[in-house]
């Protein structure tokens, strides 16, 4: 027996039947396998987190909270949440710019020094 293939999306086939058959986005770069539902909740989060990484850059904050190297490149820059998870995570106080990588990184941990970034990075740091 022929194994049917997967849809495309989550989006499920009477939705895409009352699109007339058309993906609500573009799939220029391939079909992508799940649609991100954005809420307007999260849109706008979004928006202020972009704001907030455009602020540093324009204001020159450019170092890494993490790892406290250079961010390079604004497409680098990613919002850092201080202590991930608390109450008033997405407060300016407690966001900081970071690295692409150092963020993933860290991930949620809680307790994640500039000593382990550098070692998980493989960065030996030079003592004089
Ligand atoms: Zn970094």
């Amino acid at each position: 027996m022929k194994r049917q293939s997967k849809p495309l999306s989550r989006i499920s086939e009477r939705k895409l039947a009352e699109l007339g058959g058309k993906m609500p986005f573009s799939t220029i770069n391939g079909p992508k396998k799940f649609v991100r539902r954005v809420s307007a909740k999260q849109r706008k989060r979004m928006a202020a987190r972009k704001k907030l990484r455009e602020q540093w850059w324009a204001e020159g904050k450019r170092t890494c909270g993490i790892c406290g190297r250079e961010i390079l490149e604004f497409e680098d820059m990613t919002n850092d949440h201080k202590l991930p998870g608390s109450a008033k995570s997405e407060a300016p106080e407690n966001l900081q710019p970071a690295h692409h990588l150092c963020n993933l990184l860290k991930g949620s941990k809680r307790n994640y020094s500039r000593a382990d970034c550098l070692r998980d990075l493989g960065i030996q740091e030079i003592t004089a």
